[in-house]
């Protein structure tokens, strides 16, 4: 069969490997029909994770047809399954408590205490994961072995659900899932620049600042989320002046252009900027102002929020070379409607443009 295999730090090939076999009774083989590329397969992409081996298949996102099952599978021949990421048991300590990714079966006990010191604790056997994880084939090929095949994999019912709406169940929406619980998130208010409340939301996290569709507010002029308060558990809107920013001030600054940025710097460096992914770079000064880095942007840009990255560019397009970036602690404009904004979210900075 086809698999995507590792050979070494960016060196990743399609290649002809052995097909799959039922090895244990409780295995199953896949037919694969969707598979993805996990953000955590950058980190054996980039050899961060150690243990990799010259043509280990890579993939632990998939879903496919069952197309072969050993004598203890509970599935069947025919069905679709998405595969969840975790090979686990089903009956050890861990497994009876739904603790499924910390199974003490599956990953031998050597790789369990490599594991530790890379995570912290032992982990479960994951596919296409490395031999800290057991090293077992992933699901970037045509067919995968998948072991305790009666415990893990998703029957997917339903002929009417199409790939694209289950694949994720193997990984990214479980994730996203229990990072959203582990975060408690909580309705709160809506409310306007001169904090009356006008609405309800059923968290913060639905929202992201510029935003304008989906608020369900009606209003005679269109509204955007401003601001976002997560201790308060609010979503400031305000008219799109709000959002227009002038000056940002970064955090975690790197500079890649020449010469050591403390001394090249002097009364400013004339640049271009991009804040917004959507964006061409536009123009820019990038200043040192009482030990912090601070951009001031020459036209402003709308929907600036704290954590952003913000990149250096000595072009607005084509073949810009970067020269840097940081990310954005705040941001402050001199706009009225934008500063009754920041007089929440950065007082010191606005304190700064006052004095
Ligand atoms: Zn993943
Ligand atoms: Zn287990």
């Amino acid at each position: 069969m086809k698999a995507i295999t590792w050979h070494g730090k960016h060196d990743v090939r399609c290649e002809t490997v052995d097909d799959p076999e039922i090895l244990n009774p409780r295995d199953a083989i896949i037919r694969i029909t969707s598979t993805a590329i996990c953000g955590s397969d950058l980190h054996l992409y980039d050899a961060y994770i150690p243990s990799m081996k010259a043509g280990d298949v890579l993939g632990h996102e998939f879903m496919g047809e069952v197309v072969e099952v050993g004598g203890r599978s509970t599935l069947k021949v025919g069905q679709r399954v998405v595969v969840p990421f975790t090979i686990s048991c089903g009956a050890c300590y861990h497994c009876t408590k739904q603790q499924y990714s910390a199974c003490e079966n599956g990953n031998p006990a050597d790789n369990q205490d490599l594991g530790r010191e890379l995570y912290g604790e032992p982990m479960s056997a994951l596919f296409g994961y490395s031999h800290l994880t057991g090293g077992y084939a992933g699901g970037q090929a045509e067919y995968v072995r998948v072991p305790f095949s009666d415990v893990g994999p998703l029957v997917i019912p339903d002929d009417s659900l199409e790939d694209e709406k289950v694949l994720f169940l193997s990984d990214i929406l479980p994730t996203g899932w229990m990072a959203a619980e582990n975060c408690a998130i909580e309705p709160g208010d809506i409310v306007d620049l001169d904090g009356r409340v006008i609405g309800r939301h059923q968290g913060i996290v639905h929202f992201t600042v510029g935003q304008r569709k989906g608020l369900g507010i009606a209003s005679a002029a269109p509204l955007y989320v401003v601001k976002l308060d997560a201790a308060g558990r609010r979503v400031v809107v305000g008219p799109r002046e709000a959002l227009r920013m002038d000056r940002i001030r970064l955090r975690d600054v790197n500079w890649i252009g020449d010469g050591a940025l403390e001394r090249v710097i002097g009364d400013g460096i004339e640049m271009f900027v991009r804040v917004r992914s959507t964006r061409a770079p536009q123009p820019a000064w990038l200043r040192a102002i009482d030990g912090a880095y601070e951009v001031e942007l020459v036209a402003g840009e709308e929907g600036v929020s704290p954590g952003q990255a913000c990149v250096f560019y000595d072009a607005p397009s084509g073949q810009a070379r970067v020269l840097g970036g940081g990310f954005i602690k705040s941001a402050a404009a001199k706009n009225t409607a934008a500063r009754a904004v920041q007089e929440t979210i950065a007082p010191p900075l606005v304190e700064a443009m006052r004095g």
